[in-house]
C-alpha cells in the first residue's frame, strides 16, 4: 500500500498520518448518539475481542477448577505463569516477526524512521533494545503481574473475597473492564511522571524512546507492580475470577497495541487494518503527552494533556511546555521542548 496516500514522511524517515487521532464523543460539546454507537461498536470489537477470545481459552481451557485454585501449593500457579507467559511470547513474537525480524511491510505506515535494531545503546542492557525489553517484559513484568494474579483468584477460590455468580453483573464488569484498566493506566502513569518517581522508575520504559512490540512491559519492578494493580480493584467490586483473568489479559496482551510503532497492519496489498498504536507512541516521543492507553475515553482531553498527532497538536503542546517552563525555572522537569 502507498502509505503517503495517507500521511507524510518528514526528511528523517518519519511518517504521520494525516488523520487528527480521534476522541470518544462524549465528555464534550459535540455529543452525537450515531458518533457514540459507532464508537461503541468499536469498543465490543477490534482489540477488545481479541483480548476476550484469548481470556475464554484462558479460562474454559487452560486454567484449573476453582477447587484447585482455592488452594495456594505451586502447582497451578506455575502452570498459569507458564501459560502466561507462552501465550505473550507467541502474541508479542508475532508482531515482532511480522514487523521488525522479517519486516514484510518494510517502513510503510512505520512511524519512526528506524528500526530499533539499527540504534544500539548504552541505555539497554547489552546495548540492545530488543533484548533488553524482551528480557524486562518476560522475566520481570510478566512473574510481577502472574503474581498478582494468582493471589487475586486465590483470595476469590478461596473465599477471602465477595465473589459474584450475576450474571448481568459479570456482564456489567466484563463491559467496564477495558475502561477500569483505562482509567487505572492514566492516573498510576500520571503518578510515575513525577519528577523523582519518573528518574528511579518509569525511566527504564521510556528508554525505548522507538517502540516495539517488546517494550510493552519493559518496566521497572515498581512500575509492573503499579501496572498490575489494576486488578486489585476487583476486590471491591463484588467481582469474579474469569474478570480477573479478563482484566489481567486486558493489561498484559493490550499493552501490545500501543508499542506497534505502525499505523496500519497490511493484511492484503490494498487493505490494511488500524493499529491504534499512534496516541502511545506520541507519549514515547514527547513523554508529557497522552498519558492514556489509547484514548478510549478522553483523559487526556479533559486534563489538557492531549495531542492528536497533527502539528496544530505539536503548537499546543510547546505552548503548555513553553508556559509550564516559565511558571517554574527552578523545577526544570524531564519534559522536552521538540525541535522542528
Ligand atoms: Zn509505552
Ligand atoms: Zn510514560
Amino acid at each position: 500500500m502507498d502509505d503517503l496516500a495517507h500521511g507524510t514522511r518528514d526528511k528523517r524517515g518519519n511518517w504521520r498520518p494525516n488523520d487528527a487521532l480521534g476522541l470518544p464523543p462524549f465528555g464534550g460539546s459535540d455529543f452525537r448518539p450515531g458518533a457514540v454507537a459507532k464508537w461503541l461498536l468499536g469498543y465490543l470489537t477490534g482489540w477488545n475481542l481479541v483480548f476476550l477470545a484469548i481470556t475464554l481459552v484462558w479460562w474454559f481451557v487452560l486454567l484449573p477448577p476453582m477447587e484447585v485454585m482455592s488452594n495456594l501449593s505451586w502447582g497451578w500457579p506455575l502452570r498459569l505463569l507458564a501459560i502466561n507467559f507462552a501465550g505473550i511470547f507467541l502474541f508479542y513474537g508475532a508482531f515482532e516477526l511480522r514487523f521488525y525480524a522479517m519486516r514484510r511491510q518494510e517502513r510503510r505506515f512505520k512511524y519512526n524512521g528506524k528500526f530499533p535494531a539499527e540504534q544500539p545503546s548504552d541505555v539497554f542492557w547489552f546495548r540492545s533494545q530488543n533484548l533488553d525489553n524482551f528480557l524486562r517484559s518476560m522475566f520481570v513484568t510478566l512473574p510481577i503481574g502472574t503474581v498478582i494474579e494468582v493471589l487475586m483468584l486465590w483470595a476469590f477460590a478461596a473465599g477471602y473475597l465477595p465473589m459474584t455468580t450475576n450474571p448481568v453483573w459479570i456482564a456489567v464488569l466484563i463491559f467496564a473492564a477495558p475502561i477500569l484498566h483505562e482509567a487505572h493506566f492514566f492516573f498510576a502513569h500520571r503518578a510515575m511522571h513525577l519528577p523523582g518517581f519518573y528518574k528511579w522508575c518509569h525511566s527504564v520504559h521510556h528508554n525505548s524512546i522507538n517502540p516495539s512490540p517488546w517494550s510493552s512491559m519493559s518496566m521497572h519492578p515498581v512500575e509492573a507492580f503499579l501496572y498490575f494493580a489494576s486488578l486489585f480493584w476487583h476486590a471491591m467490586l463484588w467481582s469474579n475470577p474469569f474478570v480477573v483473568v479478563w482484566q489481567w489479559n486486558i493489561a498484559a496482551f493490550g499493552a501490545v497495541v500501543g508499542h506497534i510503532g505502525f499505523d496500519r497492519m497490511e493484511v492484503t496489498e490494498d487493505r490494511a487494518v488500524q493499529s491504534h498504536a499512534y496516541a502511545h507512541y506520541l507519549h514515547h516521543k514527547y513523554f508529557e503527552v497522552n498519558y492514556c492507553d489509547d484514548g478510549m475515553l478522553p483523559w487526556d482531553k479533559w486534563f489538557g494533556t492531549w495531542h492528536d498527532g497533527t502539528p496544530e497538536g505539536d503548537r499546543l503542546m510547546k505552548e503548555r511546555f513553553q508556559k509550564k517552563k516559565a511558571r517554574s525555572r527552578v523545577a526544570q522537569n524531564n519534559a522536552e521542548v521538540p525541535a522542528e
